[in-house]
């Protein structure tokens, strides 16, 4: 079975017609076994787009950056990013812009250093855009073009200049963001999430080895996040993807390694099952009436409050157990994110 599928693959890279092959390869393999058609679909789509990198590692070290107003907007930030998804986690108005757009070469630091391998991102930039992927937190489409024709026209200004090529390339990235089947259409009748997976298909056409996605599901809809979540779970296996969000949900659902960052400080990082681990038997959870919420934030520690069934419904950081009707529950990433923005902000309020 093993050769088989390693025979099936290697003849992807020949063929012209991308999804034909693709469908009967997977069908096939799908009978006789679902990992293997998991795999078999990952790699044939690598395959296609040649995604196949050496493991890199992203290292930060002291990144500072005031703007002119005199806002720091990045504070001493060191980070290391290696193979994967990786969550940047932070409220508006952290800096998570500030530090991707340095990464991507587009603005200037005042002091520190950011490696890419051998590369010195902030010295050699034209090395790092060789190898780098970038979908910012807003771009522009040419509306009147449909995705197809606007993609194989940015694959002729990457010096993709051979058709079959181009088309394969062209075919496995629409089929990699699931745009394949709207591929025709033109982009202003797109929704902001096949915008959005869009972007991905271009930033993804110089197959790079660096990957930077600024806040891509603010604004979707469950079922558009959901998809753009599923195009973005493929990626980071072999290349370092930097998801930049303030949603924690986004985090939970990708990324193997994550910080948080509040005020331009990185306020934590690591893997996310280890940081929730700081916090187990910490977190107590009571339902409370609204009128009471006030008086709980004065005597406790409230790291979030939520409505339940219209009533408020408290999370409380306690190292013993309060009593008072409050219930220990597991941690939640979302615990994590909240306590350190609290301890973070209050820190620097005292
Ligand atoms: P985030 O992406 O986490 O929302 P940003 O990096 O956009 O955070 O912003 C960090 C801080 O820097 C904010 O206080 C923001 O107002 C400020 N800021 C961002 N860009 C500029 C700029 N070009 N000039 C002055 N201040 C800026």
């Amino acid at each position: 079975m093993h050769n088989g599928y390693k025979g099936l693959n290697a003849h992807l890279t020949v063929t012209n017609n991308v999804c034909t092959y693709q469908n009967c390869v997977c069908h096939t393999l799908q009978r006789v076994c679902h990992n293997y058609f998991l795999k078999a679909k990952k790699e044939h789509m690598f395959v296609l787009i040649n995604q196949k990198t050496d493991n890199m590692e992203l290292i930060i070290n002291n990144l500072s950056k005031t703007y002119s107003n005199g806002v720091k907007a990045l504070q001493n930030i060191s980070l290391e990013i290696p193979t994967g998804m990786f969550g940047l986690l932070g409220p508006n108005g952290a800096g998570k812009s500030t530090l991707m757009r340095t990464i991507a070469t587009l603005q200037e630091a005042d002091q520190g250093s950011i490696k890419f391998g051998a590369i010195d991102v902030l010295k050699q930039k034209n090395e790092l855009r060789q190898v780098l992927g970038y979908l910012p937190q807003q771009f522009g489409l040419y509306p009147k073009i449909s995705a197809e024709a606007l993609l194989n026209h940015f694959a002729v200004l990457k010096g993709i200049s051979n058709r079959g090529e181009r088309k394969n390339l062209v075919n496995a990235l629409l089929h990699k963001t699931n745009l394949y089947d709207v591929r025709k259409q033109n982009l202003k009748g797109y929704s902001g999430g096949m915008k959005q997976r869009f972007g991905i298909a271009q930033a993804l056409l110089n197959n790079p080895k660096l990957l930077i996605v600024d806040e891509p599901t603010a604004g979707l809809d469950p079922l558009e996040r959901n998809r753009f979540y599923n195009v973005l779970s493929e990626l980071g296996e072999h290349t370092v993807v930097i998801l930049s969000t303030h949603i924690v949900d986004d985090v939970k659902e990708l990324c193997t390694n994550m910080a948080i960052i509040n005020q331009g400080q990185v306020c934590l990082q690591g893997k996310p099952l280890q940081i929730l681990e700081t916090l187990k038997g910490r977190v107590y959870k009571k339902t409370i009436e609204k009128t009471e919420l006030n008086n709980y934030k004065e005597n406790y520690q409230v790291i979030s409050e939520k409505l339940f069934l219209g009533k408020p419904t408290i999370h409380i950081l306690s190292d013993k157990n309060p009593g008072d009707g409050f219930a220990l529950i597991d941690a939640e990433l979302e615990d994590v994110y909240f306590s350190e923005i609290f301890n973070n902000s209050n820190l620097k309020s005292n």
